[in-house]
């Protein structure tokens, strides 16, 4: 089976080092001029027939130059949330196939190259360009980085942008979820477990901050959400610590209500830091100093209901006889929503679980439901040329 081949080659990894030669290979192999930014993306570009009238057009190069709406993005990105080392080989457990990115993102990665392989196979010159794009900076703190350099890159002359993110068909990413990335770092002194008892203790404070935090009241609509996701501090367990940091990610569908959560967490931190002094016995030997910094900010956005590329992927779904539900979610489609320019985000097909932990799984089954859908949502935005 071909999807289990491009398995073995396409090993996540969070440094996505090692991806980037593989996947510039296959899809170089699908007939493709392929390059890589200096971002990290790889792109590989499919001049369209149109490409050329426009003045200005370089036929030689996969460098596009700036023209009207010409041009259709398929992505999918490469690099995963875990740690560089992580072991990543394939088990297999009756149908489904276990590995950490194995759904997140690698059936997305295997459809992107199988969709340039249709391409290349049954020789479609599509009417517009089509670039296949496997993108680095969507997991972690990457802020969306691959995504936010290819539209300024490509921005002006992109007609819509089709995201390939995770497994199953059952729905189709429309609304981009609004989100900021805070880290907390609060410092001092540092002592002595025993022999400095008394002084501020990061650590301490930090709690004393996060509980704080953890009492601020969410609404349910319109839905917002935090997520304490990382702490970390101090050297060992007889040592006060110099240093206590925390990574808190916080999603709404309203940007105000992100706004009131980011100043909450500041606030608390502060009072956490406040309470900790005022309960050190000894501050003599210094005090607490902290910051809060925006480590991301996703911006959100929505896909005109009349949109086109709408259209195509429903027409898609009905082709494929496949239903699909539109939602609400924080994805690479964020940055093009947020600009305005037509975008979805939608699975590979198959379905898939646990993403972003160890036991995460993937089953194929029904995967080419998957690849019809997104092929032929493509295919309708990019035209086909007509044969002579
Ligand atoms: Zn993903």
């Amino acid at each position: 089976m071909a999807i289990e081949r491009t398995f073995s080659i396409i090993k996540p990894d969070a440094t996505a080092r090692n991806l980037t030669g593989a996947i510039n290979a296959l899809i170089e192999q699908a007939g493709l001029r392929t390059e890589v930014d200096q971002t990290g993306n790889v792109i590989g570009t499919l001049l369209g027939a149109s490409f050329g009238a426009t003045a200005g057009a370089n036929p030689g190069g996969t460098s596009l130059t700036p023209a009207s709406r010409d041009t259709v993005m398929l992505s999918a990105h490469l690099d995963t949330v875990f740690p560089a080392g992580t072991d990543v080989k394939v088990q297999h457990d009756g149908d489904r196939w276990i590995a950490p990115g194995i759904s997140d993102n690698s059936t997305g990665l295997a459809a992107l190259i199988a969709l340039a392989r249709a391409f290349h196979a049954a020789q479609i010159k599509p009417q517009l360009n089509v670039l296949f794009v496997a993108n680095v900076g969507e997991e972690g703190e990457g802020n969306l980085r691959g995504m936010r350099a290819l539209i300024d890159a490509y921005g002006a002359r992109l007609k819509a942008v089709i995201v390939l993110d995770g497994s199953s068909t059952d729905h189709v990413t429309t609304k981009a979820l609004a989100s900021r990335r805070m880290e907390a770092v609060i410092t001092g002194p540092g002592g002595h477990s025993w022999s400095d008892f008394g002084m501020p203790n990061p650590i301490n404070a930090l709690v004393r901050g996060s509980v704080r935090f953890i009492a601020t009241k969410v609404p349910a609509a319109p839905r917002t959400t935090y997520n304490l996701g990382q702490i970390e501090g101090g050297t060992s367990i007889n040592s006060i610590p110099h240093e206590a940091r925390l990574k808190v990610d916080i999603r709404s569908e309203s940007e105000s209500e992100l706004t009131r959560l980011e100043s909450a967490l500041r606030d608390c931190i502060s009072a956490g830091v406040r309470d900790e002094m005022e309960a050190a016995r000894d501050r003599s030997k210094g005090k607490l100093e902290f910051k809060v910094e925006l480590l991301g900010s996703r911006p959100g956005g929505e896909l005109r209901p009349d949109s086109p590329l709408l259209a195509a992927l429903r027409a898609a779904d009905d082709y494929v006889g496949n239903q699909s539900r539109p939602e609400r979610s924080s994805t690479d489609a964020n940055i093009p929503l947020a600009q305005g320019i037509d975008a979805i985000s939608i699975g590979a097909g198959g379905n898939g679980g646990g993403a972003h932990s160890l036991q995460e799984w993937y089953d194929p089954a029904g995967r080419e439901i998957g690849l019809q859908r997104a092929f032929l949502t493509l295919v309708a935005m990019s035209g086909i040329a007509p044969t002579k």
